[in-house]
């Protein structure tokens, strides 16, 4: 049997993970807060299908799911709104309970221990190694941990500073969103069925009202907590202007958070990994993490494997932080730039920079595309035509040429672990993604 290894929440990341080290003859334990039936929300979520064979796993059949179609996104205004064509290149909606059905199953047939009902408080530290974790019932020791229970993790937020593991994130960084589906009002279809609400109501965040044969899935997402009164005004506004919501709620209604922001620069330290939503894996505009979380979980899992002395350490463990940002962290930190541009907007600003234009289909197509580049050269030229309102265009066009280097930042991520240069690159990080005073 091989080493020890703790995984932390069953995280869609951390059960892949799992599975695949289990697979290579360690010994894996996953600790879960929730009972088995628990996991996983109850709706349908937006994910590429490539991912199950990527893991292993067998894909489900593509005639028995449905895929999105066209996305309209509306400015706060409602007036310039701007549809985003699928071209049979929509994502795949998959029931998320369907999905926890599968990686759990995986996970058990590859010999993975899961533990449920047992909470995860904090980690056991030898100096600056994480040798174990304490949970509800007791402490566990293990050779390595993989920290992934989703945004709130108890263990990145209480690792030592001087692991260089940033602990916390910050306003604009997470999303509150309360997700229902309703019955549906007949005759009030809209011609695009995905309908997206930028800056909805004129406050920070999105929404979206999705119309289906007999169901409306709606969200409404903000950047701070919204009580019972809010959400019931802000569902109400929705009903005037897409009146097909019913009043039934049928599934979900709930309010959950979602990292919009760039990954955690660094992931890792001596016996640890974060992995997931722990990580802030998600696409900061659209919020969709699950395949990020998993293709990080297949790149942690071989890193870990290819560590044959068994060291666990910063060291042996930064090729799978590496290997992330150059193949997905790199996207999203740029993405994140579009995000905070936006955020940073006034709702007359955001209004003109659809009115205008200088926001245009293809910016807003990263949700359904596997690589989410973007030309931001293009996005400075075209802000140049916006020059009616200049402190928005100058604020838009600083921002987006500070997007230009996020990628080239994220591509000089160190070869190998040196503290200093792992602090100078977190540092230019900073330095190219800070567009607000916190
Ligand atoms: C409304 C909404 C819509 C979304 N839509 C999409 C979408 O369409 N497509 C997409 O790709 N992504 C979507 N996401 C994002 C997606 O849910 C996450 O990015 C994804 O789940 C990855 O998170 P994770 O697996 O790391 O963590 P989680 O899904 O949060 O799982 C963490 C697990 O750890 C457990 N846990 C937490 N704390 C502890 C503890 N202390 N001890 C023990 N266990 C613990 C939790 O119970 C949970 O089971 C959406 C999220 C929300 C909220």
């Amino acid at each position: 049997m091989g080493k020890k290894i703790v995984v932390a929440g069953a995280g869609h990341g951390g059960l892949i993970a799992a599975a695949k080290l289990a697979q290579a003859g360690y010994d894996v334990t996953v600790y879960e807060r929730k009972i088995k039936s628990e996991l996983g929300y109850d709706w349908e979520d937006a994910i590429n299908l490539h991912i199950f064979a990527e893991c292993g796993l067998e894909t489900p059949d593509p005639e028995k799911i449905e895929f999105n179609g066209d996305m309209k996104y509306y400015n706060p205004n409602l007036k310039a709104p701007l549809v985003v064509y699928a071209n049979g290149k929509g994502s795949a909606m998959f029931e998320r309970k369907a999905l926890y059905a599968i990686l759990l199953d995986n996970a058990e047939k590859s010999g993975v221990k899961i533990i449920y009902s047992t909470e995860i408080l904090g980690h056991v530290m030898d100096g600056l190694r994480v040798v174990g974790i304490r949970t509800s019932d007791a402490v566990v020791n293990a050779h390595r941990e993989i920290d992934s229970p989703g945004l709130n993790t108890p263990l990145r937020s209480r690792l030592p500073v001087c692991c260089n593991v940033d602990r916390d994130y910050g306003y604009g960084e997470c999303f509150y969103a309360y997700r229902a589906y309703f019955d549906k009002v007949p005759g009030h279809d809209p011609d695009v069925s995905y309908e997206i609400f930028l800056m909805h109501q004129g406050e920070r965040g999105i929404s979206w009202v999705v119309t289906k044969d007999s169901y409306v899935d709606v969200l409404i997402g903000r950047m701070a907590p919204m009580n019972k009164q809010k959400l019931a005004k802000t569902l109400d506004e929705m009903r005037a202007f897409s009146p097909q919501i019913g009043e039934t709620l049928l599934r979900g209604g709930t309010q959950e958070q979602i990292p919009v922001r760039r990954p955690l620069s660094v992931m890792v330290c001596d016996g640890y990994a974060a992995v997931g939503d722990a990580a802030y894996m998600t696409e900061p505009m659209s919020g969709s993490g699950i395949c990020a979380s998993m293709r990080a979980g297949l790149i942690l899992a071989e890193t870990v494997i290819e560590d044959t002395e068994e060291q666990y350490s910063k060291e042996t463990l930064w090729p799978y932080n590496r290997k992330y940002m150059l193949h997905f962290g790199k996207n999203f930190a740029s993405i994140d730039i579009l995000k905070n541009v936006l955020l940073c907007t006034e709702v007359e600003g955001v209004n003109f920079l659809f009115d205008k234009g200088i926001i245009t289909e293809n910016d807003m197509s990263f949700g359904g595309k596997g690589d989410s580049a973007m030309a931001f050269s293009d996005l400075v030229a075209r802000a140049a035509r916006g020059i009616g309102n200049l402190p928005v265009l100058l604020r838009t066009a600083g921002a987006l040429s500070k997007g230009d280097n996020v990628k080239k930042v994220y591509e000089g991520i160190p070869e190998t672990y040196d503290e200093k240069a792992v602090l100078k690159w977190k540092a230019e990080i900073m330095e190219n993604t800070t567009l607000m005073q916190r």
